[in-house]
């Protein structure tokens, strides 16, 4: 076997053992300690405290799975999910063989079985991790962005735990090109090129003179780490120089967190330049207090979902959709609303966390929950009253996604008896803007199997006019945005010409958010069909609704 020298300059590598038993500790440190430097952990908590203390310096983590106040699968996914530490290799120690895939998949770089193997075998797995990591990273390290020269990410995030020993301020900044697609159609992709070298260049040379760093993050996003400064606008000045029509806008978090993981102050400086899209006259944004709460208030909503779904907390509330056609207006069908009903919070409304569902996959549990709900419910109407209107379901753009979602949608429908004329999906028109092609497809599936497809609020996702013909569309709902312009410029041009489409298509209208007696009647005089607002009931919870339910019956 090829020698290798496990010393580097006089200095041996750094090994942490994690292992809450006393006599295998001394095992293991007893085999190494010759070749490394041990140091020890007897719990999980220390463990990972000697892991941050020591990020640095570890060439090597020996971690024992079951341990006191932190597991080590625990270890593992803090570990993987941070961009520095997740450099340091782990090896596994369990008796415990089912962990080990589970284990791998964490990020552990290797496993070794108790009861202990021969000392040799436990010395080369620790020996070839350790060389195939430090391989690795010297790989990383000289790569370099090959367009632009710049530092690539793995090698900016290192490099900026060395600047925070150095400065006890810093700031984390970034930076990206308005519209930079605009000029690659404009001016082809080889100008882009030619424009991103050119920024890279002017920001080394102001950044370096701060003793800051720079890397590209991607496509014409930079990111620059350096000691704090009171004023960033020399950077616009600078890159004017280029072409001074290329507008930039610029995200801080100043002051920076030490205790952060680097990527998430990036994440900060992301969220205050993602503010400046909405204001044209400005191009510095700072991360602040108030996006701080955000972020908190968010993180704390995503932390709490599973438990409160656990805990009931989601209550599926109920509208009414009324026809219009006949003089009396009589009750159609609903929607189902969901609501949830925070332990410590108090009321959310879905506004705050769909939103945000939707971002991180959380929306996928989340409907099938409220799907679920809807089919027993409609079951129970049935039974109770040998009778029953069709209840709409929001189904977001991500549900679609999921590949069992339509399997999801007819389990629902078998468990509780029901067919799919029972439950309508209300797919929003924006979820048609990107991936159009593979979204129709589902939708027409869909249709295929019987589900009526309600597209909600129409008008506000910017379909062309041409594409319309190729949606899926059983019934249209107006968007509210409409029904309250048209009322209040006593201007309907926008609302007719809706209708129209309607007719054309050969569908039904729904208008929604209708909230008096003279949006009623307009929206009545213009062909809408159907009505859904406050002026009939707000959002309601189910034995609330049942009202409606035995007024319907009654009239028949
Ligand atoms: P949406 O699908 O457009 O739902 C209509 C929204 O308008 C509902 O807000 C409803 O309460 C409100 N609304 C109805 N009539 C009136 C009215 O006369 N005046 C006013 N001012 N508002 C009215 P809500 O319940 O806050 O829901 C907001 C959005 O959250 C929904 O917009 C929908 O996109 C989403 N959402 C709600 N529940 C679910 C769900 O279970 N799954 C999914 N994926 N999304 C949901
Ligand atoms: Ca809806
Ligand atoms: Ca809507």
């Amino acid at each position: 076997m090829k020698e290798h020298n496990f010393i580097i300059g006089n200095e041996k590598r750094l090994i942490l053992i994690a292992e809450d038993e006393f006599i295998n500790r001394e095992i293991l440190g007893n085999i190494l300690s010759n070749d490394y430097e041990i140091i020890y952990a007897c719990d999980g908590e220390e463990a990972l405290n000697q892991i941050k203390e020591n990020k640095n310096k570890l060439s090597l983590v020996l971690l024992d799975l079951i341990m006191p106040k932190i597991n080590g699968i625990d270890i593992l996914e803090h570990v993987k999910k941070d961009s520095i530490l997740s450099n340091i290799p782990i090896i596994v120690v369990t008796s415990d063989s089912l962990s080990e895939e589970k284990s791998l998949n964490l990020g552990a770089a290797d496993f070794i079985p108790k009861p202990y193997p021969r000392e040799t075998v436990i010395k080369a797995r620790i020996r070839r991790t350790i060389e195939l990591y430090e391989d690795r990273k010297i790989i990383n390290y000289t790569e370099r962005d090959p367009l632009t020269r710049l530092y690539n990410k793995e090698y900016f995030y290192q490099y900026a735990s060395t600047i925070d020993t150095y400065y006890e301020i810093t700031d984390a900044l970034i930076l990206d090109i308005r519209h930079f697609h605009i000029i690659n159609d404009r001016f082809g992709v080889h100008y882009g090129d030619i424009v991103l070298r050119n920024v890279a260049d002017k920001l080394r040379e102001v950044i370096n003179q701060l003793d800051g760093i720079v890397c590209r993050k991607e496509a014409d996003t930079f990111m620059i780490y350096c000691p704090h400064q009171d004023n960033y606008s020399f950077i616009l000045d600078k890159l004017k120089e280029i072409d001074s029509s290329i507008i930039y806008r610029i995200g801080i978090y100043e002051y920076v967190d030490k205790d952060v993981d680097v990527s998430i102050r990036f994440d900060r400086a992301k969220l205050a330049s993602d503010k400046i899209r909405t204001s044209i006259n400005k191009n510095i944004e700072f991360y602040n207090e108030k996006m701080r709460e955000k972020e908190l208030y968010e993180e704390r909503l995503i932390n709490d979902f599973e438990e409160s779904l656990l805990n009931n907390e989601f209550k599926v509330f109920y509208q009414p959709k009324f026809n219009v056609k006949k003089d009396k207006p009589y009750l159609s069908s609903s929607e189902a609303l969901v609501r949830w009903f925070h332990h410590d919070l108090g009321m959310i409304s879905p506004g705050d966390f769909i939103p945000l569902f939707e971002e991180n996959g959380l929306i996928q549990k989340l409907d099938k929950f409220v799907w679920s709900e809807v089919g027993k419910q409609i079951r129970n109407w049935k039974e109770k009253y040998d009778f029953y209107v069709p209840v709409s379901v929001n189904v977001s753009r991500i549900d679609m996604y999921e590949p069992d979602f339509i399997d999801t949608l007819l389990k629902i429908i078998n468990d509780n008896n029901l067919t799919t004329n029972d439950i309508y999906l209300e797919i929003t028109e924006s979820a048609y803007t990107s991936d159009s092609k593979q979204m129709i497809e589902i939708a027409n599936k869909l249709r295929d199997l019987g589900f009526s497809i309600e597209m909600d609020d129409f008008g506000t996702g910017y379909s062309s006019l041409n594409m319309i013909n190729e949606l899926p569309i059983d019934v249209l709902k107006l968007d509210m945005v409409f029904v309250r312009n048209a009322h209040k410029n006593h201007d309907t041009k926008i609302v007719e010409f809706i209708i129209d489409i309607a007719k054309y298509l050969e569908v039904p209208v729904i208008a929604e958010g209708v909230e008096t007696k003279e949006q009623v009647e307009s929206l009545k005089n213009l062909g809408c069909d159907i009505i859904q607002g406050y002026y009939f009931s707000k959002p309601i919870p189910s034995n609330e609704f049942e009202k409606f339910i035995i007024e319907r019956k009654n009239l028949l």
